[in-house]
């Protein structure tokens, strides 16, 4: 969910083109997958031409997961608010009453270029990588969301490599400057502590992403594959199950004896392992410092290139 203040190992030969979107009209498939488009129908047909522009890219955007939309249906609802606000998309929401649907609201008035540099339509179609995980799961749902926000738009092009890694460091120093004190899943289900819960769950999936690549895989294909066992639209998962069960996937990856670790930190986890992993460095003027080893620059590629 995006609030007001920053608000809210698939075998190859089964994996689609990246780029195999179809669209008919105001339905987007891919891998055998539907998406539906529903813009509110007191939009005009030009501004619905637009709108149904924009979201055609950020869900071919989000197929630079795993080629496939994660759910065989879901729907992209789109309205538009008179909110005065700097942000193109003031809010968007995913709603898995009955059917699954990403709820999208865009300020009126807002530009094609204005919408492609907002984050949160990718950030919304991301949700639909997880299960719904309820309040104790927030973190890492949001978690994810806020990864892979980042990580498809370097595969999509919309932005740089270089620029994602600063994005995502941004964040976790947001992260880090929260300092109540209280454990991750306290600050979890409430409005408060919202930075942390947001970046140290991503700083989760990054950790887990490493992981999984240092054995040949990667958070892509551990998600595809959940996706075809064992993801549905409605309906609660707990957490624990859930990275149990992509433990189960992975072959044991650490995701659930992280998550439980996570869980119960007082402060923001620590980075230093998935940079020196990844060759990134803070310079004292706040920046980041890009090592130029080989095998930190293949890794990084790899995480941000689409496959
Ligand atoms: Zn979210």
């Amino acid at each position: 969910m995006r609030a007001l203040v920053p608000a809210c190992l698939l075998a190859a030969s089964v994996q689609a083109s990246p780029n195999a979107l179809e669209i008919d009209g105001d339905m987007l498939t891919a891998g055998g997958r539907t998406l539906r488009i529903s813009i509110a129908p007191e939009i005009d047909a030009t501004r619905t031409r637009m709108l149904r522009e924009w979201i055609a890219e950020a869900a071919r955007a989000s197929l630079g997961a795993y080629g496939r939309f994660p759910l065989e249906e879901a729907t992209v609802r789109i309205s538009e608010v008179d909110r005065r606000s700097d942000s193109p998309v003031p809010w968007g929401q995913t709603s898995r009453r009955g059917s699954v649907a990403v709820l999208l609201y865009v300020r009126k008035g807002a530009s094609l270029e204005e919408l492609r540099a907002d984050w949160t339509a990718v950030h919304e179609l991301s949700h639909l990588f997880h299960p719904y995980l309820g309040d104790d799961g927030r973190w890492l749902a949001e978690g994810l969301a806020s990864y892979y926000q980042n990580v498809l738009r370097a595969r999509s092009g919309s932005l740089g490599e270089e620029e994602v890694w600063r994005r995502l460091d941004a964040g976790f120093g947001r992260g880090q400057r929260e300092g109540s004190g209280l454990r991750l899943d306290e600050l979890s289900p409430g409005r408060r502590g919202t930075m942390r819960v947001y970046w140290a769950g991503a700083a989760y999936w990054l950790e887990r992403d490493l992981a999984l690549r240092r054995a040949g895989s990667s958070l892509d294909d551990v998600l595809s594959r959940y996706s075809d066992c064992c993801l549905r639209g409605s309906g609660a998962v707990a957490p624990e199950d859930f990275v149990t069960q992509l433990d189960r996937i992975a072959g044991g990856a650490g995701f659930r004896d992280r998550y439980r670790e996570y869980a119960a930190s007082r402060e923001f986890p620590s980075l230093d392992s998935s940079y020196a992993a990844l060759g990134l460095a803070r310079s004292a003027d706040g920046g980041l410092r890009f090592s130029d080893r080989a095998s930190a620059v293949a890794l990084r590629r790899a995480i941000m290139q689409r496959r």
